[in-house]
C-alpha cells in the first residue's frame, strides 16, 4: 500500500488520537453528531476532507461524478445515506459542492464515448442546456463554468425529490446550500437566491503574481 497514505495516517494519528484533547477518542466513545452532509465530486482536488480541513466528526460525505444528484429512486446509495443522515441523525445542513474545471461535466458536454459513464452523467444534460440558453453563443471554458453552476442548481432541485429532504424541509430543520469550489481562484462561491448568482463567500486572495482573483 502507498506510503503516502500511511504517512498521512501517522499525522492523523498523532494529531487526532494521541493527544490529551483527542477528538477521535471522544467521538469513538460518545458517537458522532455531524453538522453537515456534503455531496461532492469524486475529483481528488475538490475533496471536502482536504479543502475544509475538517476535524473528525464534522460531516457525512457522499461523492458522485460531477457531484450530480439524480431524481429520487428508492434503493440507491444516496437515498439510503440521506435517509440515515436526515431522518435518523437529524443533520441540519446539506451542501451540494460542485467545482470548476470538473472533468465529469466536461466529459458530459463533450458526449464521452463510454456508455457506463455517459448513462450517469447525462442526467445533468438539462443543466448544460440551461447554460447554453443563458450564454447564447459562448462555448468552451466559459460555457463549462456556467454549466458547472447550473448543474449544482439542478442537483439541488433533484435533492428535494428525496423523501427525507422534503420531510426535513417541511419540518423546517434543514438548510440546503449550493456551493462551487473555484479551483483557479481558490474561493468558495455560494448560490444567492436574491441575486440568482453564485457569489464568493470566502475573502482570501491568492497572492501569487498574476493569479489574484477579481
Ligand atoms: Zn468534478
Amino acid at each position: 500500500m502507498s506510503n503516502k497514505l500511511l504517512e498521512g495516517f501517522e499525522k492523523f494519528f498523532t494529531e487526532e488520537y494521541d493527544s490529551s484533547d483527542s477528538v477521535m477518542q471522544k467521538l469513538v466513545e460518545e458517537g458522532q453528531q455531524p453538522e453537515y452532509f456534503i455531496i461532492s465530486c469524486i475529483d481528488s482536488r475538490a475533496n471536502p476532507g482536504t479543502i475544509f480541513k475538517p476535524k473528525p466528526g464534522t460531516f457525512f460525505a457522499f461523492k458522485a461524478m460531477g457531484a450530480i444528484v439524480r431524481p429520487y429512486k428508492q434503493g440507491t446509495a444516496l437515498a439510503a445515506s440521506l435517509q440515515f443522515a436526515l431522518e435518523h441523525m437529524k443533520v441540519p445542513k446539506l451542501i451540494l459542492l460542485g467545482h470548476t474545471q470538473c472533468g465529469a461535466i466536461k466529459a458530459m458536454a463533450e458526449d464521452i464515448d463510454d456508455p457506463e459513464i455517459a448513462s450517469f452523467l447525462n442526467v445533468a444534460k438539462d443543466g448544460l442546456e440551461k447554460a447554453k440558453a443563458k450564454l447564447g453563443e459562448e462555448n468552451g471554458e466559459v460555457l463549462l463554468r456556467e454549466a458547472e453552476k447550473q448543474i449544482v442548481l439542478q442537483s439541488m432541485e433533484n435533492l428535494k425529490t428525496y423523501p427525507p429532504v422534503a420531510n426535513a424541509l417541511e419540518e423546517n430543520r434543514l438548510e440546503i446550500r449550493g456551493w462551487v469550489f473555484d479551483m483557479a481562484a481558490g474561493a468558495i462561491l455560494e448560490y444567492a437566491q436574491d441575486t440568482q448568482t453564485f457569489e464568493p463567500i470566502t475573502n482570501l486572495k491568492l497572492t501569487q503574481q498574476g493569479k489574484c482573483c477579481a
